[in-house]
């Protein structure tokens, strides 16, 4: 690893944020906190502020940085407190840090993120939603600047690691060669066997109960919908420069296989291991180097058998809606993520019924569609179209 690292937490109060300063704490001689940020939890954010002696924090408004000052118990000084989006997107481009770890949920980090690219710096890129409401313009910043970008979704750190190692992380122009497609993995959820017809009911709570990884609320919906398999598939189109035909989704119950890759010559390469997010984290920490990051080894005898799946699109419609979404183009994309972020909103809050939110994608996706087309090449066209899409997404299916 070269030299000392110093890394912006953003989205640090969340279950990714959590991870990453569990590993960061192990390597105190590589890597030094430079700033957090979070939107809620203040009293969460300050306590990890004090342990890690973050030089930075931002807030999203001046009533969080009050309520931070007020739980503020750090022996040393207090960090400086920014406030607001702009805040954020200029922290995420600070010369004070050299790597930025997106994990703000949704597109709210999208600015950030793109922000951290277009600075050059090292990306761990999270934030699924930033890809995949502006994948072509995350990508050529990356390019323009020369950012490193390391995947850290498990499934697409699991593809960067199988592919053909060139030594350094890339935005490739076009499929790595000899690689015939992407086989991303998916646990199926929490509703995998359950008769469609009696989820209906479903409280967000049984949807959250994932059976494998610990994360996030809304993150952890969409893995139920299968919608977050979707999105996955976008943001691997983006990453790996593959076409949406060469992207295919297989079910795995048991998360052991993180994702795979298939070469022409009949290899499949697949990467392996604990469903447990500090291993990609580390990874995109020390990469090249291999960290330790306190994951316990990987027992396939305890195991036994593992298990594969083609999923059922008539049962996860939302994964169908994200594959229709890639082949329309970028506004379907921004279109599909805002929609879902609206509908699990919904749902989370008790205001929308479970099959709702496939149904409010779809609403939203045949509205886009007989929209008069939009460009999409400057940051605020992907937000403007986003936030439309919220407020005619906000008025469906909305007791
Ligand atoms: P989380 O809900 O646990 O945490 C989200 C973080 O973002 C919190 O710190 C929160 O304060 C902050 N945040 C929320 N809304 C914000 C806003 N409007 N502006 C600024 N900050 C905001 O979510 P998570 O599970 O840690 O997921 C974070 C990201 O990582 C998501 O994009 C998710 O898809 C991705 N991801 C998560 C996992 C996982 O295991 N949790 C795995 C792969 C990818
Ligand atoms: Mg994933």
């Amino acid at each position: 690893m070269s030299g000392f690292k110093r890394i912006a937490v953003l989205g640090s109060t969340g279950s990714i944020g959590d991870s990453t300063l569990d590993v960061i704490a192990r390597y105190p001689e590589h890597f030094g906190v430079y700033a957090l940020s979070a939107f809620s939890r203040m009293d969460k954010l300050a306590a990890q502020a004090a342990v890690t002696g973050a030089a930075v924090v931002v807030v999203p408004d001046d009533a969080a940085a009050a309520r931070f000052r007020q739980a503020w118990k750090g022996a040393g000084p207090m960090p400086e407190v920014r406030v607001g989006a702009q805040a954020l997107a200029d922290t995420a481009a600070d010369p004070g840090c050299d790597t930025v770890m997106a994990a703000i949920v949704g597109a709210a980090g999208l600015p950030a993120a793109l922000a951290a690219a277009q600075s050059g710096k090292r990306v761990l890129l999270a934030n699924k939603e930033a890809l995949v409401a502006a994948g072509s313009l995350f990508m050529a910043a990356v390019r323009q600047s020369g950012a490193e970008l390391l995947p850290i979704d498990s499934e697409h750190n699991a593809i960067f690691q199988c592919l053909p190692q060139t030594g350094r992380a890339e935005a490739p122009l076009a499929p790595a060669p000899g690689v015939r497609k992407l086989i991303l993995t998916a646990s199926g959820g929490p509703f995998r066997r359950h008769d469609p017809a009696d989820l209906a009911d479903v409280t967000p709570d049984q949807a959250c109960a994932h059976p494998n990884w610990s994360m996030g609320r809304k993150i952890s919906v969409d893995s139920a919908t299968m919608l977050n398999k979707g999105l996955e598939v976008i943001e691997a189109h983006w990453l790996f420069a593959m076409p949406a035909e060469r992207i295919e989704v297989l079910i795995h119950p048991q998360s052991v296989v993180h994702s795979m890759v298939e070469y022409e010559d009949g290899s499949v390469l697949a990467q392996m291991g604990q469903p447990d997010m500090r291993t990609p984290i580390s990874y995109g920490l020390g990469f090249p180097r291999r960290l330790d990051p306190g994951v316990s080894p990987l027992d396939l005898v305890k195991w036994g058998r593992l298990e594969f799946e083609a999923p059922d699109l008539q049962r996860f419609p939302c994964l169908a809606l994200a594959y229709a979404a890639l082949r329309a183009g970028q506004a379907a994309c921004v279109t599909l993520n805002a929609a879902n972020e609206v509908a699990v909103a919904g749902f989370l809050e008790g205001r929308l019924p479970y099959p709702w939110i496939a149904r409010v994608i779809e609403a939203a996706l045949e509205w886009q569609a007989g929209r008069p087309s939009v460009t999409l090449d400057r940051l605020t066209d992907v937000l403007d179209l986003d936030a439309e899409v919220r407020a005619y997404a906000g008025n469906l299916g909305l007791a």
